[in-house]
């Protein structure tokens, strides 16, 4: 089935324990997705736009995110820009967001890229 649910979660780390707000939960070859919310987030349209962007962007690879995600750089910068251009579509504050964004960017998904090439790519 085509389809999403959303979970809040008290304490949300990544695998190497580091804090999250948002996480597509999507499996190989499985169409539906879990996506993991921070508790404190909770009310954060952006952020759930932003984590329903990668369970699309699941779909268009035929179920492959999971894979293309962790094994290419390339890929993973594609899909967390296409992810934070949604979520900016709902900010209150365009320009702060986009200089936060362009932070993470630079240093929450091993892409390395500058702070500077991320915030010229989100707002290109
Ligand atoms: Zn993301």
């Amino acid at each position: 089935m085509f389809e999403y649910s959303i979970t809040y979660v008290k304490k949300l780390t990544n695998s190497k324990g580091a804090s999250l707000r948002g996480h597509c939960d999507v499996k190989p070859f499985r169409l539906s997705a879990e996506l993991l919310i921070d508790y404190y987030s909770k009310g954060n349209d952006g952020l759930i736009a932003h984590e329903v962007e990668h369970y699309i962007q699941h779909l268009k690879t035929l179920t492959m995110l999971p894979f293309l995600y962790k094994l290419s750089k390339k890929f993973r910068l594609w899909a967390e820009i296409a992810a934070y251009k949604k979520q900016l579509e709902y900010s209150t504050d365009k320009e702060e967001d986009e200089f936060e964004f362009a932070v993470y960017l630079s240093r929450c998904y091993d892409l390395d890229i500058s702070s500077l090439d991320a915030y010229n790519i989100l707002t290109g």
